[in-house]
């Protein structure tokens, strides 16, 4: 890799195909993998990122929203496409697309089963979604003889899979709530089983269901941030590899004197003297401002320079007083090392939140 002349976003292919085996290795040759793409990737791009998986042979994909799957199949993507959180506005584009919408209430239900009916469409593949406890979307566990009715008189539709999601499954404190949510699943499976003459694929592992539940793997597992490099603790995480590296370069160096101020609203006031970098990243590209005012910190050499005063719209200035560097020289927001984890911790976030606020302005540069 050459010197890095802007801001970019570096996407290590080789690091995806390294947590895509690992996280295979983890479960039975006859348990599907579903790859989550919702959110660009991860914030990694998910029309390259599908296209690498694919070629890796990954059993699904799964989107939050519509307009999500649709730019994977404009992307040529064929493999099957999982919408978790569609709406009925988008069930004409669902069915146009070839994607299979999660089905989570009753109302969902039967606008589904009204559009695909209007489209003369013939088993359609749809994916049950039940709550176990997170209550966030999803079926009651007594829903489902309505559910079971009301599928059965029509032929429009056709059960693909009946699904869960675990709210907890990476907190070994809460190992009590996690294994009531397999149970109740297990037994809405053995309730939906008995009534169709097919088996649909049975799925409730994020990627910490994946590393703490293996009982729970059922049929299929869905992993997203477990691909992108992260395991939710500091054991796991040594296991995956950061797929994204957030890199810039030191635009403008000042030497501050002692009674200065540095950025909007002379939130910074040097009290001794002092030297700045000036870096092209701001809150626009996903550095929000609690990074700012000495929390959060970049590095350059090696070496923290911490955010002096406001994060502004498109650059923050940051402290290399003790640091030995130049205008030109490299910057390291997060990756490697530091990782998204250790970085989003100043303001106590997470790596979900940080790797997936980072703008689509930001180019992808794309290691192979
Ligand atoms: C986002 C999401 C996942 C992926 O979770 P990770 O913790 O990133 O592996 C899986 N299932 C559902 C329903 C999701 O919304």
């Amino acid at each position: 890799m050459g010197k890095v002349h802007e801001t970019i976003l570096e996407i290590d292919l080789k690091a995806l195909k390294h947590n895509f085996n690992f996280l295979k290795s983890k479960l039975q040759s006859n348990t599907k993998l579903l790859a989550v793409v919702k959110a660009y990737a991860y914030g990694s791009d998910a029309n390259e990122i599908a296209k690498y998986l694919e070629e890796l042979k990954v059993d699904y994909f799964a989107v939050a929203y519509t307009y999500e799957g649709v730019a994977l199949r404009d992307a040529g993507i064929k493999t099957p496409i999982l919408v978790l959180h569609p709406q009925p506005i988008n069930f004409k584009t669902i069915i146009e697309r070839c994607l299979e919408p999660s089905i989570y209430s009753h109302k969902i239900l039967n606008a589904f089963i009204n559009t695909s009916e209007e489209e003369s469409q013939n088993n359609y593949p749809i994916h049950l979604k039940f709550n176990t406890g997170l209550n966030r979307i999803g079926f009651n566990t007594n829903d489902v003889e309505t559910v079971m009715s009301k599928i059965g008189t029509t032929e429009s539709i056709k059960i693909k899979s009946v699904f869960s999601h675990l709210g907890a499954s990476e907190d070994l404190n809460e190992k009590t709530y996690t294994n009531n949510q397999i149970k109740s699943f297990d037994s809405i499976v053995s309730k939906i089983a008995p009534k169709l003459n097919y088996q649909p694929i049975y799925h409730m592992c994020n990627t910490s269901g994946i590393l703490n539940y293996p009982e729970a793997h059922l049929d299929m597992v869905r992993s997203g941030i477990g691909l992108y490099g992260f395991g939710n603790s500091e054991k796991e995480d040594s296991n995956f590899k950061p797929v994204a590296t957030l890199k810039s370069v030191v635009s403008q160096i000042h030497s501050i004197e002692s009674g200065e101020s540095v950025g909007y609203n002379r939130a910074f006031k040097a009290t001794k003297n002092l030297r700045s970098a000036t870096i092209p990243i701001g809150h626009a590209d996903g550095i929000g401002r609690q990074y700012g005012n000495g929390r959060g910190f970049v590095t350059i050499n090696n070496q923290p320079a911490f955010i002096l005063g406001n994060v502004c719209m498109d650059m923050i200035m940051v402290d290399v007083t003790e640091i030995d560097c130049q205008e030109g020289d490299e910057v390291v927001v997060f990756g490697k090392s530091p990782t998204a984890v250790e970085f989003s911790k100043t303001v106590n976030s997470i790596s979900y939140e940080i790797i997936t606020a980072i703008s689509q302005r930001i180019k992808r540069v794309y290691l192979k």
